[in-house]
């Protein structure tokens, strides 16, 4: 049993996924804390408060509590928070001492929490595992149009280099940490991301898009995630706009705040003449997310970029194959040709074929979705060998060997542009 300090600096296990800076880091603290939990470590998740009216201390589960400290403005910007970095260590070591409360060892998210985790492993003398879930260095080899700044690749560096282990997602990123951050190869550990094939599972497509008011008969695509440019969600609108048929694009993430990104995807559905075909939904809480899941054809991740991906797995989990883009963690995440298929070019005509020959493969597609599922099994927190709980399904899983075969099928239907 370890009393853990677990640190976030940016961004709170509480805060609702697929809005602004809230997306996978939120998911995984909070999965990982539960898992932890049940095993008996307590953890103490360590966050900036940026409400002042909420409370310092949350439980959000028997053993693990959420501690806000105030380090600067509580609207502060995530790029203006390096310099807060000094206040929060000090905010958490004050919490530490009047609480009486020691650690046995700080685990830290992103590079920012990273320098934090540095600097309290230095005055509790424990060890500091980072998780970096993004590196600066890896963003900035997708060409993006803004380049991630040197203090960052600098600070990550100094954290790399630093800490007892730095745990990775993928074997990408893994490669990326060792030859460009120096970092030794038995200190860097891939432990990919895990879900919870319990709750993100197969389920009746007809009875899930009864619920959420869907035709029954019209394709779906999905793209759930937050509403950001690196997220390339207007390459996907392109793409949608290149397909034949009927269809609906369903859009989900974000919420308020991201309006003004939202009415420019808006805008641009509405210029390629597919405006009624786009329904965009605010953020759905991971309770609900299954059903958004099942009512889809295919889900779409068209990102720039992509640390992991989870949106990817928990498709999968569902049964539903994936179209996504080759960078990041989607390259071990989505097996080309047998969960879906990785498209190599950030632009929307290979997406839209893609999504064409899934299409014309319908029948055989949701025959053997098992396969996808049986992917993501491996992928599950309980293990490889783990088997559905039969309470929630009413049948045991049966594990099958079986992938979905997205190959052979180039004879169904094409693109337009493709026909021209
Ligand atoms: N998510 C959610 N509700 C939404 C949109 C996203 O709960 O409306 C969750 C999603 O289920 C996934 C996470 O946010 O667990 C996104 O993680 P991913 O690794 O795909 O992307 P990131 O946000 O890390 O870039």
């Amino acid at each position: 049993m370890c009393d853990i300090a677990v640190v976030s600096v940016h961004t709170s296990p509480l805060a609702r996924p697929g809005t602004r800076d809230s997306g996978g880091m939120n998911v995984y603290i909070r999965e990982l804390s539960r898992q932890l939990g049940r095993r008996a470590h307590t953890l103490d998740i360590f966050t900036r408060r940026t409400d002042p009216d909420s409370p310092q201390v949350a439980v959000i589960d028997g053993r693990t509590r959420v501690i806000q400290i105030d380090a600067g403005p509580p609207e502060a910007d995530k790029r203006s928070l390096q310099r807060y970095l000094p206040e929060f260590r000090c905010g958490v070591i004050r919490f530490q001492e009047e609480q009486g409360r020691s650690y046995d060892l700080v685990h830290s998210h992103y590079w920012l929490s990273g320098w934090v985790g540095q600097a309290l492993k230095a005055r509790w003398n424990v060890p500091h595992v980072i998780m970096f879930h993004t590196l600066g260095e890896a963003k900035n080899r997708s060409h993006l149009s803004e380049r991630e700044p040197d203090d960052r690749i600098a600070g990550e560096r100094l954290v790399a280099q630093g800490a007892d282990r730095v745990i990775c997602a993928s074997e990408g990123e893994r490669r990326i940490l060792i030859d460009h951050y120096g970092v030794s190869p038995e200190r860097a550990v891939q432990v990919p991301c895990g879900v919870d094939t319990d709750h993100f599972r197969p389920m009746s497509r007809a009875g899930v898009r009864r619920r959420l008011g869907l035709p029954v008969d019209e394709p779906v695509l999905l793209y759930v995630g937050r509403i950001e440019p690196l997220k390339g969600i207007d390459i996907l609108i392109r793409a949608a706009a290149q397909t034949e048929g009927r269809f609906r694009l369903l859009l989900v993430g974000g919420d308020g705040q991201d309006a003004v990104r939202k009415e420019e995807l808006r805008r641009l559905a509405e210029e390629l003449g597919i405006a009624g075909n786009v329904v965009f939904q605010d953020a759905v809480s991971h309770n609900r997310l299954p059903l958004y899941y099942n009512a889809a054809d295919v889900c779409v991740v068209p990102s720039y970029y992509e640390s992991f991906g989870l949106v990817a797995l928990e498709a999968m989990a569902c049964g539903v194959p994936v179209v996504a883009s080759r960078v990041g963690g989607l390259l071990e995440t989505v097996q080309d040709g047998r969960t879906g298929y990785l498209v190599p070019w950030r632009c929307p005509e290979p997406f839209a074929e893609r999504l064409e020959l899934l299409r014309a493969n319908e029948p055989r597609r949701r025959g053997r979705a098992r396969g996808l599922e049986s992917h993501a099994l491996e992928r599950s927190p309980q293990g490889p060998g783990h088997r559905r709980s039969p309470g929630r399904r009413g049948v045991p899983l049966r594990r099958q060997r079986r992938p979905l075969d997205v190959r052979g099928v180039a004879g169904g239907l094409r693109p337009r542009h493709l026909r021209r």
